[in-house]
C-alpha cells in the first residue's frame, strides 16, 4: 500500500521524553489496535526520534507503545531547530527503505498514512511545516480522535456523488473557546478535475489530554537509524548558548492559584489589585486566561506587566498546575484553559454566567460578578484569619 502506518513524532528533554509524547503514543497504539483488528491489517505504530545521543529513550517509546522507532542521531539535532528538524522528518517520512526494515511487507509505501505532532511551540510549528512539504494536510490541536468509515458527499471533493472514504482520521477540536466541536477531516480530492491524494492525515495532539499506556517493558520493537543529511543552508541558525529561564511565577509550591480571564473587563484594573490581594489572603499564586496574557485591557504598566504575562497562563499554552485550591473567577472554561486546571483538588468559580462551560468542571459554582463575590471573600478570609492561625 502507499500509506501505511502511523507516525508520531516525539519531543524530548536530553533524552528524557515530554509527557506529550508518551500521550501521544498512547492513543497511537489505542488506535492502530483498533484499526487491525477492524481491517485485518498489521499497520505499526512508529515513533520518530530526533537527537543526539539518546538512544536510550528509543527502548522507552517501545516500552509505551512503539512498535518501531526511527532514530536520527547528530549533533546537528540536539536542540530543536525549525529549518534543521524539518527536512529531516521530511526525509524520514518519504524513505521506503527505512520503513522496509520493521515492515519487510511494505513495499508500495510512499508516505504515513497518519502522523502525530504534539500542540506545543515547538510542534505546532513543526507539525505545519512537515507537513506542508509533504504536500498534505493538517488539522491542530486535537483533543479526541476516531478512524472509521465514512460516507461523503461534496460538491469539490466527490463532484457531488455520495462516496465512502476508508481508514479516515476524525480529528476533533474544540472552537469558540470551546463552545463548538468542529470534526476535521483530510480527504483525497476524488472529483477527476482536481484530483488529488492527501497522505499523511496528520494533525498536533493537546497536551494532557490522552492516557499514556502502562510502561512494559518486556514489550519488544525495532529501533531503526537513520543517518541524515542537512542542506548547508538549513544550518545557518547555530544555537551557541541554552539557559532556561526560571519564571518567577510559583505555580508549583503553592497550594491555591486564583485566576482571573475576560471577566475583568469591567474595570480591569480594580480587577487585579482585587484578585492580588485574594491570592495575599490565602498565600496563593495567581494564574490567567490566554487572553490576558496579549494584554487587552488598558491597565497601569506594573500591573501590566505583572500580571497579563504569558507565564501566568494556565492552559494548554501555558502551564498546568495542581493545586489543592483552584479559584477561577471572570473565565469560562474553554476547553484549553481546562487542561491546565481540571485536576486541581477543589475549583471555585465566579462567574455571572451559569451556562458558562466551567459551571460543569468545577467543585462549587458562585453564580455572580466577581467585583461582587471576591471583596466578600476577602473579607470574610480576614474576618477568619484568627480564628484559623488560633488551630495551626
Ligand atoms: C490553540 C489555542 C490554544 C489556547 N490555549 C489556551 C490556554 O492555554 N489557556 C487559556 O486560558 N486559553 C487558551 N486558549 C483560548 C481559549 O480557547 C479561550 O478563548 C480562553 O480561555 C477564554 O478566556 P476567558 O475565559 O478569559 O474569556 P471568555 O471566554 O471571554 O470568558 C469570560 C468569562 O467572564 C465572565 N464574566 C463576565 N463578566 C464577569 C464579571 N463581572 N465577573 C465574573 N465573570 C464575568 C463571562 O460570563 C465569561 O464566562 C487557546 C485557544 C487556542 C485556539
Amino acid at each position: 500500500m502507499k500509506y501505511e502506518h502511523l507516525y508520531v513524532v516525539i519531543e524530548h528533554e536530553g533524552g528524557k521524553p515530554i509527557p506529550v509524547s508518551l500521550e501521544m503514543l498512547g492513543e497511537a497504539r489505542r488506535l492502530m489496535d483498533g484499526y487491525n483488528s477492524k481491517y485485518g491489517a498489521s499497520e505499526l505504530v512508529v515513533a520518530v526520534v530526533l537527537g543526539n545521543n539518546v538512544r536510550k529513550l528509543c527502548d522507552e517509546l517501545v516500552h509505551y507503545g512503539a512498535d518501531a522507532v526511527i532514530y536520527a542521531d547528530s549533533p546537528e539535532l540536539e536542540y530543536s531547530r525549525n529549518a534543521v528538524d524539518t527536512p529531516v522528518l521530511f526525509q524520514i517520512a518519504t524513505n521506503r527503505d527505512l520503513v522496509l526494515k520493521f515492515a519487510p511487507m511494505s513495499t508500495g509505501f510512499v508516505k504515513p498514512r497518519y502522523m502525530f505532532f504534539a500542540a506545543d511551540n515547538i510542534g505546532r510549528q513543526l507539525s505545519s511545516t512537515v507537513v506542508g512539504f509533504l504536500d498534505s494536510g493538517l488539522a491542530s490541536d486535537i483533543n479526541k480522535l476516531a478512524i472509521s468509515d465514512l460516507e461523503i458527499k461534496h460538491e469539490h471533493k466527490t463532484k457531488g456523488q455520495g462516496m465512502v472514504y476508508e481508514r479516515t482520521l476524525e480529528m476533533y477540536r474544540p472552537d469558540f473557546s470551546g463552545f463548538l466541536w468542529t470534526t476535521i477531516l483530510c480527504l483525497d480530492n476524488r472529483n477527476p478535475a482536481i484530483a488529488k491524494e492527501f497522505h499523511p492525515q496528520a494533525c498536533s495532539i493537546i497536551p494532557g489530554v490522552f492516557a499514556p499506556i502502562e510502561r512494559d517493558a518486556t514489550r519488544k520493537g525495532m529501533i531503526v537509524d537513520y543517518a541524515p543529511t542537512f542542506d548547508p543552508a538549513s544550518l545557518k541558525v547555530k544555537i551557541l548558548s541554552r539557559k532556561i529561564v526560571k519564571s518567577s511565577v510559583d505555580f508549583d509550591s503553592k497550594k491555591a492559584v486564583v485566576s482571573f480571564g475576560r471577566g475583568i473587563k469591567e474595570s480591569p484594573e480594580e480587577n487585579i489589585r482585587m484578585m492580588a490581594e485574594l491570592a495575599k489572603e490565602l498565600d496563593a499564586e495567581v494564574g490567567v486566561s490566554l487572553p490576558i496574557s496579549k494584554k487587552p485591557f488598558p491597565v497601569s504598566e506594573n500591573i501590566s506587566s505583572m500580571y497579563m504575562t504569558p507565564d501566568r497562563v494556565v492552559g494548554t499554552s501555558g502551564r498546568k498546575v495542581i493545586p489543592l485550591l483552584y479559584v477561577a473567577a471572570g473565565i469560562s472554561g474553554a476547553m484549553h484553559h481546562l487542561a491546565g486546571m481540571k485536576e486541581s483538588g477543589f475549583v471555585l468559580a465566579i462567574n455571572p454566567d451559569e451556562d458558562a462551560p466551567i459551571k460543569d468542571e468545577c467543585d462549587m459554582f458562585v453564580k455572580g460578578r466577581m467585583e461582587d463575590v471576591i471583596p466578600v471573600l476577602i473579607e470574610e478570609l480576614r474576618r477568619l484569619r484568627p480564628a484559623l492561625e488560633a488551630r495551626r
